[in-house]
């Protein structure tokens, strides 16, 4: 009988497992029966910018925690596809740090290119999974969400894609519920262009303090104030940027600090993290783990330990993105298609605790970016996913990393190599402090002749030097 696979997700990682199947085809192989469910209109996962937030048209939680100026936060290079390179789908060398717009497309046409849209069920949501021991299947529900109707669905092997940057993490904070202005979770958080002239609060010290942070301060917020509770990022920020211990309290508009201080704000943004939720899995098969880089329970972080035909695909905190999720999709192929032998629990179960270990012996960034180098490395050699220096992806992170400890409103500006090609990024025509149109034209092309006085009058003082007008 073919194999039946289930993907729960269609963002990048679930993409990622419908091309590695792809790839299998193409060569030869003989595929599996294969059904996406999306619950989102859309592929692309985060990526698929929403201007929604709380519940979507269909009453689910909104999945998308990105805004509509988001622009990558780090190097391309770092996140290429061996087997899709930027080269490849521009055709003319880019930027390093491109906006949302930008990367979504680069993701799309990878998998559009092979039709693989067909495997997808979009606005199909999965409410429950059931493993049946003793027939060693599952049985899927979903949910489509247009037509309200369940439907289910037999399956040999799971794998679930659906992210885990979605569920907020909200910490209450005594008196925050008198305070008079905007309190929000970076989850829902769109825009900041109207901060502009605000005091802004931001609670929390990771990419999404740091990222929201000085896109308010890009839209001109008069002051932005990152409240930490174990650390400060330390960067050097603007003038108008600081950093204090965590918050005690609230007092109407004021906010206390740990430290005794004390300060007037405008708006509050939680930027306290997201958690592990599925709500479709029962609890024998769902992961329980705070963001990290190695996740327990996950062999080679991807094959569940209490039952190896359920599969995580990009469950781990993230300094590898696209193509990390592509090696982990390609072994979970492997995997599920017999190709590569699981050595016994026990076997796991060691290789498992050996990167717990070595996981918790990391202190620096630095370290971060080469453990997940040292992950990938192994991982990809139990694959036939296209060969790539890894080595050369770890200088690039942290090279990257030492451009925001110089210039962290400038890092977006500076170009880095492809490791996949060779070819060297170019400058973008707008340093990213100026530039306020994300779109894929405007990126793309530039400035140009045809842009409408409308648009001219949006360009900020920067762009219009560089467009010459
Ligand atoms: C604000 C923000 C900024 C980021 N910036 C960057 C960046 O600059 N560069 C970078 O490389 N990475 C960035 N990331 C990391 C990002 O998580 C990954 O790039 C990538 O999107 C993860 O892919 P995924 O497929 O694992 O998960 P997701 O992208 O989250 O996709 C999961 C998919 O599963 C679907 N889904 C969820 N539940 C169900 C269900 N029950 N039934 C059916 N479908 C379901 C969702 O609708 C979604 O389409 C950012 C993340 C966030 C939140």
């Amino acid at each position: 009988m073919t194999l039946r696979v289930g993907i729960i997700g269609a963002g990048p990682s679930g993409m990622a497992q419908l091309r590695a199947f792809e790839s299998a085809r193409k060569l030869g192989a003989e595929i599996p029966e294969i059904m996406c469910f999306e619950k989102q209109p859309d592929w692309g996962g985060q990526w698929n910018y929403t201007w929604r937030t709380g519940l979507d048209e269909f009453g689910e939680p909104v999945h998308s925690s990105m805004y509509r100026h988001l622009w990558s936060n780090g190097p391309k290079e770092c996140l290429e596809f061996a087997d899709y390179t930027f080269d490849e789908h521009f055709g003319q060398p880019i930027s390093s740090f491109p906006p949302r717009a930008v990367l979504f497309d680069y993701i799309q046409a990878r998998v559009a290119k092979s039709d693989l849209r067909r495997y997808v069920r979009f606005n199909t949501a999965a409410r429950w999974v059931d493993y049946n021991e003793q027939m060693q299947e599952f049985t899927l529900t979903v949910e489509d969400l247009a037509t309200q109707t369940t439907e289910t669905h037999v399956f040999d092997k799971i794998v679930v894609a659906t992210g885990h940057f979605s569920t907020p993490n909200v910490p209450a904070f005594e008196g925050i519920e008198t305070f008079p202005g905007p309190v929000r979770h970076a989850h829902d958080f769109r825009g900041a262009e109207n901060l502009a002239g605000q005091d802004l609060l931001l609670i929390g010290s990771s990419y999404s303090a740091e990222d929201i942070g000085m896109q308010a301060h890009k839209m001109g917020a008069k002051s932005i104030t990152f409240s930490y509770r174990t650390a400060p990022m330390g960067f050097g920020w603007p003038e108008s940027v600081e950093e204090r211990p965590l918050v005690s309290r609230f007092d109407g508009r004021t906010a206390h600090f740990a430290d005794g201080t004390s300060k007037d704000f405008d708006a509050v943004i939680l930027c306290t993290g997201y958690k592990h939720k599925y709500p479709f899995l029962p609890d024998t098969l769902s992961l329980k783990s705070r963001n990290v880089l190695y996740p327990g329970n996950l062999y080679k972080g991807v094959v569940w330990q209490g039952n190896t035909s359920l599969f995580y695909l990009g469950a781990q905190d993230q300094y590898y993105t696209f193509n990390m999720f592509d090696v982990q999709a390609w072994f979970a192929r492997d995997v599920m298609l017999g190709r590569t032998a699981l050595p016994s629990f026990e076997a796991r179960e060691a290789d498992v605790r050996d990167w717990l270990q070595r996981f918790a012996a990391l202190s620096t960034h630095d370290d971060e970016a080469d453990f997940q180098t040292a992950y990938l490395k192994d991982l990809m050699s139990h694959t036939d996913y296209p060969a790539f220096d890894l080595d050369a992806v770890a200088v690039l992170f942290k090279q990257w990393m030492k451009d925001k400890e110089e210039d962290i409103l400038g890092y977006r500006d500076r170009i880095h190599r492809s490791v996949m090609t060779g070819t060297m990024a170019v400058n973008h025509h707008t340093r990213w402090l100026n530039a306020m149109d994300d779109s894929l034209e405007r990126y793309l092309h530039g400035p140009s002749e045809d842009v409408d006085t409308g648009t001219l009058a949006m360009l900020t003082e920067g762009e219009r030097q560089v467009s010459g007008r």
